[in-house]
């Protein structure tokens, strides 16, 4: 039996114009000749994967990177030319995959080098483009030792391979001191020294990420990466004052409204319990969503109103305590705008303590992408028209 295309009473809408303007406001703030590279991993940290590159392609982004191999293979099945990074090592015997898609590999270690001679990549034609990571400190992935690095070079000199690119992450780009960015830079250029030392030339160097590019200029070398800041998350208060535009907000439905009691519960394990008569709707979105239990007590939008989850957030359901009665069916904003009152992905993240992409990206493919037309920009009306459904 064909399953029929279903529709839930929640659902994100992507402003993918919003997307572009970020795109552009990044770029403006670009030293002369640095490429924009817009990291769309993660589906587009919750935006949609392909609708993301596009929009980033569009206002000017040259290149794209994503975390994976499988990711960056779904972003060519849908016709996007453009390079692209797989920022974390693949196994050996996908880079056939990587040749046969023109796609760009991170390399961490001369040992997976040594391993892809088996695959006999001279045998497809094309070259295997790669990138080297260098740990400067954030401690995560990359070559750390010049010694690491030596023993790489020979494997990087041999025909079939091209070093494009050589980069690092910093760890702290985001926070107010600027000490621990200053000596991961000055590692990264005394490794970028190592490179040119070995007779490599026309390498991209590359280190920062949305917050480095926005806030150092000098950190920009030859190409940023930028995921956040397409998305309207910016280096909060420590940016001097770009204007990104939230890209997603996210809409559902009351279910039921009821009439409570003194001392009723509600939610599992009694977790809420009525003070007087009160309010409430249950809302179906739950953690299977995205919405996860360290929201409970995080406030939703109806009417123009703010007011809280209460009780522990379910599966598949939360409920909210209304000021009054509400219509069942009323809209509820659990991200962005109604009237003059907003929740952000940073307010949320704040609440759960992590970071606004966190939020995005969590909401699990079972909620609905709407894409907003271009000419609609802002309008939070339930738009009918180009539903994509996430699950893929
Ligand atoms: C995710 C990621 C980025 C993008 O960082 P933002 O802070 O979202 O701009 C850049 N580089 C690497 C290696 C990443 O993993």
């Amino acid at each position: 039996m064909a399953v029929p295309e279903l529709h839930r009473n929640t659902w994100a809408e992507i402003d993918s114009a919003a997307i572009s303007d970020n795109t552009a406001a990044v770029k403006a703030r670009l030293c002369r000749g640095v490429r924009l590279m817009a990291v769309v991993k993660a589906d587009g940290y919750g935006h949609g994967d392909v609708e993301s590159a596009h929009a980033a392609l569009r206002a000017g982004a040259e290149q794209l990177a994503v975390a994976y191999l499988g990711e960056a293979l779904r972003l060519r099945e849908h016709g996007i030319e453009a390079p692209i990074l797989v920022l974390t090592p693949v196994s050996p015997s996908e880079a056939v995959l990587a040749v046969e898609h023109n796609l760009m590999l991170t390399v961490i270690s001369a040992s997976w080098l040594r391993e892809i001679r088996r695959y006999k990549l001279g045998r497809i034609g094309g070259k295997l483009r790669l990138h080297v990571k260098m740990d400067t400190g954030l401690g995560r992935l990359g070559v750390r030792s010049q010694e690491e690095w030596k023993r790489m070079v020979p494997w990087l000199q041999r025909p079939h391979i091209e070093l494009v690119g050589v980069y690092t992450h910093f760890a702290t780009a985001g926070q107010e001191h600027t000490d621990y960015v200053e000596r991961q830079l000055h590692r990264f250029r005394c490794m970028k020294q190592w490179v040119l030392q070995s007779g490599f030339s026309g390498v991209l160097y590359h280190c920062a990420g949305s917050a480095a590019a926005l806030r150092f200029p000098g950190a920009q070398m030859d190409m940023v990466r930028i995921g956040a800041a397409l998305f309207g998350f910016g280096p909060q208060g420590l940016d001097d004052g770009i204007q990104l535009k939230p890209a997603l907000s996210l809409h559902s439905r009351m279910l039921q409204v009821k009439k409570l009691e003194q001392g009723e519960y509600i939610g599992y394990d009694n977790s809420y319990q009525a003070s007087g008569q009160e309010w409430v709707a249950t809302v179906p979105i739950g953690y299977a969503d995205g919405w996860s239990q360290g929201l409970r007590g995080s406030m939703v939008l109806a009417g123009g109103m703010r007011m809280p989850v209460i009780g522990k957030i379910c599966m598949d359901q939360l409920m909210i305590r209304l000021p009054h009665r509400f219509p069942e069916g009323t809209k509820v904003t659990l991200i962005g705008r109604q009237q003059q009152a907003e929740i952000s992905c940073r307010e949320l993240a704040q609440y759960v303590n992590s970071v606004p992409q966190e939020i995005s990206s969590s909401l699990s493919a079972r909620v609905e992408r709407v894409y907003l037309p271009a000419a609609t920009e802002g309008t939070s009306s339930t738009p009918s028209l180009l539903v994509a459904n996430a699950a893929h």
